[in-house]
């Protein structure tokens, strides 16, 4: 068998890992790297080697650096089946879209500023006819049922708690008479997040783990602490009737914060009010997870009752920019959730415009901001910004909420990965930045798995010659690793 790490190697971002073994080809994931543009670029239109040859893709979830470049590998003629479950097929039928959409304004405008003499115009990775046929290849299959791959190999997905069709993968094959059995954890959530279940148990041990990091050396502190929080912003704005801006993703945080707002209404603890989901992709994703109650927990189940979820409360879905520009009127109190977390793109910047000189509105951070964005200025309690091309004095309140993140913690991860932290488990820690890896790689060795390394992007571990397509039979020792 052979590992090879296409990507999200000592990174977050890039999801994608080849397996080679008993003659099959079994892509993991196949994510867009997002990050600083040329890189970005060069990482984005690299594929695997011999690609055409894979025989199947296995999608672990619907975020953008998981499936962001099936339709650049789909264009390029890959033509077998994308396994995912079906929320995930949905999920990811938005994401894909929106980031073709992305690309094509992105390359029209680079386009429209000018070209020098004998320079080709720039074309998108992808088009949103690559997204589309992407969606062909999806083959939809449920959370704990075995599938066949043919050649002795087979895959369930157990849902992974991180997002809305989230998963990971159990590989199971046979190689030269011992079963064998490697664990793919791709994304891995928070016990207690709203909406969706816990991580389900993983069963049993495993000769390999392909494990994330992305929190591997940090501590997220109780998600019971987000409650409260929210709450008292919540009912700042209702007192003064006010308006609370909550910048926030569109995939899984803004159905969060929804699911919040409602629970207080449903308890009585606030009274009802009007409430905002200010994105085309937040209220795609919002009308999505409505769909899917078979993954909701049982908390949820029991707030909703038979009804829908979000149909108790006063949410109104803004998909087009009239509706966007009519909540601008819209007087306090309310709560308004908009894309993007960053605050440098997206419908919240029209509404940081209305509220940010009055000192009885609020801007909540729901998560972490990435440095050198607005947000993160506004976050570190900059009082003077510019939003498009004009300056505003920061009067209103700011706060932010830390905890919600959909990223299981160090300590959760380890919780997660409990019961194959044993010795004959060999583990390969990818999706962390370097320190985080680095650091969860020590920590499962400390807590008992054998074998634990952080590969570089490009380089693979063979664990057995046996099984491998083509000229790679027998080329390389057992247990030998270039990963490092
Ligand atoms: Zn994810």
């Amino acid at each position: 068998m052979r590992i090879q790490f296409c990507g999200a190697d000592r990174t977050v971002t890039g999801s994608s890992h080849l397996l080679e073994l008993n003659g099959l080809r079994i892509l993991l994931d196949c994510g867009m790297y997002q990050g600083p543009r040329d890189e970005a670029r060069r990482l984005n239109q690299y594929l695997p080697e011999n690609f055409k040859s894979i025989d199947a893709i296995i999608l672990s979830h619907g975020h953008l650096d998981h499936c962001g470049k099936l339709p650049v590998i789909v264009r390029q003629g890959f033509n077998k089946t994308i396994y995912c479950t079906a929320a995930t097929a949905e999920v990811a039928r938005i994401v894909m879209t929106d980031a073709a959409k992305i690309q094509e304004e992105d390359a029209d405008y680079l386009n429209r500023r000018g070209r020098a003499p004998g320079e080709d115009p720039i074309e998108p990775l992808y088009r949103s006819t690559d997204a589309a046929a992407v969606l062909k290849l999806f083959r939809r299959v449920k959370y704990a049922e075995k599938q066949d791959l043919g050649s002795g190999v087979s895959f369930t997905f157990f849902d992974a708690g991180h997002i809305l069709g989230s998963a990971y993968v159990v590989i199971e094959w046979n190689e030269d008479g011992t079963n064998k059995r490697l664990l793919f954890t791709a994304d891995v959530g928070r016990y207690d997040s709203p909406i969706i279940r816990d991580p389900v148990s993983i069963p049993g041990v495993f000769d390999y783990v392909i494990t994330e990091s992305t929190y591997g050396m940090k501590d997220h502190g109780p998600i019971d602490a987000v409650e409260p929080q929210l709450l008292d912003a919540v009912k700042f704005c209702i007192d003064r009737k006010s308006r609370l801006l909550v910048p926030s993703f569109a995939v899984g945080r803004t159905q969060t914060i929804l699911w919040y707002v409602q629970k207080f209404i449903q308890e009585k603890t606030i009274p009802s009010i009007p409430i905002f989901v200010d994105s085309p992709m937040g209220v795609d994703v919002t009308e999505v997870t409505k769909q899917f109650r078979d993954v909701f927990d049982e908390q949820t189940l029991a707030m909703i009752g038979t009804n829908d979820l979000f149909s108790g409360s006063r949410v109104t879905l803004a998909s087009s920019s009239q509706e966007s520009r009519n909540i601008n009127s819209q007087p306090g109190p309310c709560v308004i959730i908009a894309s993007s977390p960053t605050c440098e793109f997206g419908r919240i910047l029209h509404h940081l415009k209305q509220s940010l000189e009055r000192p009885n509105d609020m801007v909540i951070f729901v998560g972490w901001v990435p440095p050198g964005t607005l947000g993160r200025r506004l976050q570190d309690g900059q009082k003077r910004v510019k939003v498009f091309d004009r300056f505003y004095d920061v009067r209103c309140q700011i706060r932010t909420i830390h905890g919600l993140s959909a990223h299981a913690d160090g300590n959760e991860l380890l919780r997660f990965l409990g019961p194959t932290l044993k010795k004959e488990t060999a583990a390969y820690v990818v999706h962390g930045e370097e320190d985080q890896a680095e650091g969860f790689a020590r920590r499962l060795l400390e807590n008992g798995v054998g074998r634990a390394e952080v590969p570089a992007m490009e380089s693979s571990v063979i664990t057995s010659a046996k099984g491998l397509p083509g000229d790679n039979k027998g080329a390389t020792q057992p247990a030998a690793s270039d990963g490092d």
